[in-house]
């Protein structure tokens, strides 16, 4: 089968033959119906020094499919399900305290797409443990939950115990395939009132649309949280130098700010310099019974991405818009749909289209 691949740090994302994989015991195979796009896929592709990763390995870690083999649990077979992305070891300190995302076991790789073969591909084997039922989910839905979805509820989950009975106030920065869910997580499951800024205009829209209650500029949300001494959570979805100086800016006393971006910013960490008892937290991803909660929400209707779903063919163009900026939600590869370009794209919202 054909799969897009990560052949060595630096260099283009590569189309290669490999064999169909093999489930073993206490893993599954599934047929990829739907893979996200993410900008880690960039970060990886890009990285001017080799990263932990042992190369090659197929990219795509946003996967659901649907179960084609199950040798441990035929019962499985026919499911379509969504793919935790981390393989946690289960055994270790962490996972047994249930935080599966900081597991110390699992060795360097995280998980398919992530230093292990991911789903850019016809198939791909997993882990049974990594499954989480997505059924009566279209597929481009139910991927852009296993990330977007994911980092965004336990970005969410980690400001919580900062947030007044009342409800208080979070600001989203950056709009994007993780931000705008992170907008529809907070909408569904706290009463904070939800302030958010990017710099991209359709984005803003975007963020109306997902239910923030206040879109504009820094300067907007920074008039709109004046009266209140300043915002209870701020959610940065960029993690650029100028995105977390403007979380610092825009936080009151006793805040939260929570970096989720990978964009390489730094923080000048000094007492006097921060909020007084501000905490500062670099969350990753989540767990699987989270991602469980994630897709529950999805299926009330809670959730729902912003999705273009692109050809097979498209993945090293779709690559390089996000490179470039401005892709709204997130670009979701269908691995059944190959063939030229042009005609192959179609863009959905919510639990129509295909
Ligand atoms: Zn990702
Ligand atoms: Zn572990």
């Amino acid at each position: 089968m054909a799969a897009w691949r990560l052949t060595a740090y630096g260099a283009p994302v590569s189309l290669q033959e490999v064999p169909v994989p093999v489930p073993a015991e206490g893993e599954v195979l599934l047929e990829v119906t739907a893979v996200g796009l993410c900008h880690s896929d960039v970060h990886l592709l890009d990285s001017p020094e080799p990263m932990a990763f042992d190369v090659p390995f197929t990219l795509g870690h946003e996967v659901a499919g649907t179960v084609v083999a199950a040798p441990g649990d035929p019962a499985l077979v026919g499911r379509a399900v969504v793919v935790h992305g981390v393989w946690a070891c289960g055994t270790c300190d962490r996972c047994r305290s249930g935080r599966t995302n900081y597991c110390t076991g699992r060795g360097r790789a995280v998980g398919g797409g992530i230093g292990r073969d991911g789903g850019l591909a016809r198939y791909a084997v997993v882990p049974v443990g990594s499954v989480v039922d997505a059924t009566g989910l279209a597929p481009e839905v139910a991927a852009p939950l296993t990330d977007g979805g994911l980092t965004s509820y336990h970005a969410v989950a980690t400001a919580a115990d900062r947030l007044p009975a009342s409800g208080g106030r979070v600001v989203v920065i950056g709009v994007g395939g993780l931000g705008h869910l992170a907008v529809q997580v907070l909408r569904a499951t706290t009463a904070a009132q939800v302030l958010a800024t990017d710099t991209h205009p359709p984005a803003l829209d975007l963020a109306t649309r997902s239910g923030a209650h206040v879109v504009g500029t820094p300067d907007d949300l920074r008039a709109e949280l004046a009266p209140h001494g300043g915002a209870d959570a701020v959610l940065d979805f960029v993690g650029a130098d100028a995105t977390i100086a403007l979380g610092v800016d825009l936080l009151g006393p006793g805040g939260d700010l929570v970096v989720v971006g990978s964009g390489g910013g730094s923080l000048d960490f000094r007492k006097g310099a921060l909020p007084q008892g501000v905490r500062v937290s670099a969350p990753f991803w989540g767990t699987a019974e989270e991602l469980a909660a994630v897709v529950a929400l999805a299926r009330a209707g809670h959730l729902v991405p912003e999705v273009e779903v692109i050809g097979f063919d498209d993945v090293p163009a779709a690559y390089e818009r996000l490179r470039r900026g401005g892709v709204l939600g997130r670009l979701v590869v269908d691995p059944r749909h190959t063939g030229p370009p042009a005609g192959s794209s179609v863009t959905t919202r919510g639990q129509g289209g295909r």
